[in-house]
């Protein structure tokens, strides 16, 4: 089968999975020890973290490994949060739940959750983002990259803005990381979350990038490891599988040129196949289309192409469980019959023209097939 749902996660890159056996093998070790073992533990983590800040351009000791990004989103949140007298949070429309969830968990114990509308091509609307700032509130959390739709914020815009009002800026930057240029100092970001199965790094890794000028509380109190912001004993393996991914992701960003192309090439079958594609006319990640195609519902489709032997996403894998329609697309206007056809295709950089090629016969088929289906239904 041919994998097209690399936002949703990516397969393990070898290099990553080289830097894990060593620990999964032959060596092992508690980076807290003072012996020799606990020395190679720490100075595979001192490398790994090396790898993320120079991915991001942050500082080494700015980083915290987490299980992840919802780890590091909530972290920052909630952390965040309990250092502080309840007041105003804002957070855009189009969050992925592991902010829009911690941020409802605030709005229950005392907190006014702000959320701050899009417009119809997923960009934080920048009338409404004003009046959310003149609230007050003390957080602002936008994502980089729609993990649904690809599309991209004005990150370095709108953190200068919350800075300006007195909040912390944090941007969940997963699905940006590797893709497209992401850069911790030059943005004025104060907080950012990234996460290893996105990049081809191993599942349950990830970091929250934080300005050490911010006060947090951790979500786990223990031994003290990361700064005292995040204990327990590290995941050797995955930290360092997840440095690796960062350091492959630094050097193949060229890489999303030629995917691109194949976006693009995909893209022009689709619209003369009648699809919307959604967030068509704001800037996009490069491996993301979104698109949907009337009366044919998503899920059939994606059931379909899986038959066919292609791997796609009808809505977000996470959310997937519930038969529920996007809601990034209902953020965005889309009317719900339209957003229940929504279909993702996310690109990787082993993908070909020869896969996309066939992809597309495949979808004219199962199409072909389907809108016969609507057709007898009616
Ligand atoms: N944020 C975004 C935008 C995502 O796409 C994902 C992936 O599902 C996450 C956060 C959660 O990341 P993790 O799987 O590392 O917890």
């Amino acid at each position: 089968p041919v994998y097209l749902d690399h936002n949703a996660t990516t397969p393990l890159a070898p290099e990553a999975r080289e830097a894990m056996l060593r620990w999964l093998g032959e060596d092992f070790g508690n980076a807290a020890s003072a012996h020799s073992f606990g020395r190679r533990a720490r100075a595979a983590i001192d490398l790994a973290r090396q790898q993320v800040a120079e991915a991001v351009n942050a500082h080494p000791t700015e980083i915290v490994f987490t299980s992840g990004a919802t780890e590091a989103n909530n972290l920052i949140l909630k952390g965040f949060a309990a250092t502080q007298t309840p007041s105003v949070l804002a957070i855009s429309g189009i969050e992925h739940p592991s902010v829009s969830e911690p941020a409802r968990q605030l709005a229950r114990a005392g907190w006014k959750l702000r959320t701050v509308a899009v417009d119809r091509e997923g960009r934080v609307d920048p009338d409404d983002y004003a009046r959310a700032l003149s609230e007050s509130p003390r957080l602002v959390s936008v994502m980089s990259a729609n993990n649904e739709t690809g599309v991209l914020q004005d990150i370095p815009a709108l953190a200068a803005q919350a800075r300006s009002a007195g909040a912390l800026f944090h941007t969940d930057a997963v699905q940006a990381l590797g893709r497209i240029e992401v850069d911790f100092r030059a943005s004025g970001v104060g907080a950012m979350s990234l996460s290893s199965h996105k990049i081809g790094g191993p599942l349950g890794a990830g970091a929250l990038i934080v300005d050490k000028r911010v006060e947090l509380a951790p979500l786990l109190a223990g031994g003290g490891q990361e700064r005292g912001l995040r204990s327990g004993t590290e995941n050797l393996a995955a930290i360092a599988g997840f440095g690796m991914a960062c350091a492959r992701a630094v050097r193949d960003r060229g890489r999303f040129a030629q995917v691109a192309n194949l976006r693009d090439r995909l893209e022009q079958e689709l619209r003369a196949r009648g699809a919307v594609v959604f967030g068509e006319g704001a800037p996009r990640l490069p491996n993301t289309v979104f698109f949907a195609v009337k009366g044919v519902a998503g899920e059939a489709l994606v059931s379909r192409l899986d038959r066919e032997g292609f791997a796609v996403a009808s809505g977000s894998a996470c959310a997937s469980a519930a038969p529920e329609a996007s809601a990034t697309l209902l953020a965005m206007g889309v009317e719900t019959g339209l957003a229940h056809c929504a279909v993702r295709v996310s690109l990787g950089t082993d993908n070909t023209f020869d896969e996309v090629a066939r992809f597309l016969q495949a979808l004219a088929r199962s199409l072909g097939e389907l809108k016969g289906l609507v057709a007898q239904a009616a």
